[in-house]
């Protein structure tokens, strides 16, 4: 049993590692974040991201920072825009988004709550808004960790680096009290608990994205999409559209190329029909044609001209998930948050939120046991107490995405998505 304040050392600076470094920052407590990532730009930082009222923002709240969430976030980004591959529009929020902002801007932005409660942020903006509620000494950029081991007859751990540099201190490595995994899917802290590694779900995304500039050149485009994002989807096809609040924009067009969960990636020449000794280059336009003609051939003509509009960072990106109600027998010292513990695939739109809060209820224990008196805490058991909580709560959110992606390829995946919004179908 440890008495006094203990050592952390959370591992990564994604939005989750970050929210529960703020929650602790707010409530007084130290901290150390360890980031492979040389900065907080070095990389694209992928789309937008919808942060729910009764978790995401609960968990900003607990940090100080909802006010200045509000602000930067982007309620009129929820628009959603569902339509059929023949052209077929099931649902368009837009114009009902425009009249709650414009009633909203009429009471000089004290009008209600818009839409469904869950305003869109860019992923950078999230990002910004956390390390600037930081100090900036308590972010260690560019140390990346390799995994961590136990000292000896205690129930603290030292950490090791990914690469030693001269700039690491002695003291960095340890020995800490708490070691938090929020190092994302492929977590080197997770090994520490299980042997469970991330499954293909069978679904493949094409990442690609355009600039406020060329998309301001494409009204056709910014029209297609909307305010927010426009989803577009058929049996083992998910086109998903979506508006970022740089004037940017990008999209996802995704390919179910495996019915089964854990089977084998299909690589991008395989994908492609390609030959063995032909390459792949997905900054070639062309390229981006066969995929779209191949896979999205039966979607109307304006679709694929919006996807072949975004030129801009093309990437393949196969999707991943741990097993459903995965969990692990705990060890004290060492947990894990966000992705870490419970990857999901996007289907649901609730990764970063199940995340969020974790870092809450995670950032509670730990200050409700700084709080209690000398020799009244026990840290492995609030970190059980956690870890149950989490385990308990991420398996529904879990279960519930991979419903919502059985359900979004399928045939009448539109007709579906459309009635799970409107509030007939599955819910978390
Ligand atoms: C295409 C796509 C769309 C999505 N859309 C949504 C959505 O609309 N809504 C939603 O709620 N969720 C969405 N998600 C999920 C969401 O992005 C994730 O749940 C969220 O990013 C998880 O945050 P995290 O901090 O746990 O992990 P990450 O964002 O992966 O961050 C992990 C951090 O750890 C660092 N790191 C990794 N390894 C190490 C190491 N060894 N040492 C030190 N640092 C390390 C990484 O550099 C990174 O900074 C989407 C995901 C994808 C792929």
């Amino acid at each position: 049993m440890s008495t006094s304040t203990p050592k952390i050392a959370i591992i990564g600076a994604g939005p989750v590692g970050l929210t529960l470094a703020a929650i602790l920052h707010h409530k007084g407590t130290k901290y150390t974040i360890f980031e492979r990532e040389t900065s907080a730009t070095v990389r694209a930082q992928g789309g937008t991201l919808d942060i729910h009222a009764e978790t995401g923002q609960r968990a900003l709240a607990a940090a100080g920072l909802l006010p200045a969430f509000k602000k930067i976030s982007r309620p009129e980004g929820e628009a959603m825009r569902v339509v059929k591959k023949d052209g077929t529009v099931l649902l368009d929020e837009n114009e009902q988004q425009q009249q709650q902002q414009d009633s909203k801007d009429l009471q000089n932005g004290q009008g209600e709550e818009d839409g469904r409660g869950r305003p869109e942020i860019d992923r950078r903006d999230l990002k910004d808004l956390l390390i600037a509620a930081l100090p900036e000494s308590t972010i260690r950029w560019g140390k990346g960790i390799s995994s961590a081991k136990p000292v000896p007859g205690t129930q603290q751990w030292m950490l090791e680096f990914i690469e030693s540099d001269s700039n690491t201190e002695n003291s960095e490595s340890g020995p800490y009290d708490l070691v938090l995994g929020a190092d994302g899917a492929w977590s080197r802290i997770r090994p520490l608990l299980t042997d469970a590694r991330p499954l293909y779900s069978g679904v493949t995304a094409l990442d690609v994205w355009i600039s406020p500039e060329q998309l301001a050149a494409r009204p056709d485009v910014a029209a297609f999409i909307g305010q927010g994002s426009c989803m577009m989807l058929s049996e083992d096809r998910f086109l998903s559209l979506q508006q970022h609040s740089d004037g940017s924009a990008r999209a996802y067009a995704m390919v179910r190329t495996n019915k089964e969960i854990g089977g084998e990636v299909l690589d991008a020449k395989a994908l492609l029909g390609l030959k063995d000794d032909e390459e792949v280059d997905w900054t070639d336009g062309k390229t981006r044609k066969r995929y779209l003609d191949r896979y999205f051939g039966d979607y109307i003509q304006e679709a694929r001209n919006a996807v072949l509009a975004m030129t801009e960072q093309p990437a393949l990106r196969p999707l991943y998930m741990l097993p459903v109600g995965h969990r692990w027998e705990p060890r004290p010292g060492v947990s894990l948050l966000g992705d870490a513990a419970h990857v999901m695939t996007p289907f649901a739109g609730v990764g970063v939120n199940v995340g969020m809060m974790d870092a809450l209820e995670l950032a509670e224990g730990i200050v409700t046991y700084v709080k209690q008196q000398e020799g009244k805490g026990d840290l492995a058991q609030m970190l059980r107490k956690y870890e149950e909580g989490m385990f308990e709560r991420s398996q529904k959110d879990a279960a519930f995405t991979a419903s919502m992606m059985d359900i979004e390829f399928s045939e009448d995946g539109a007709e579906k998505v459309v009635e799970v919004m409107t509030g007939g179908g599955p819910s978390a």
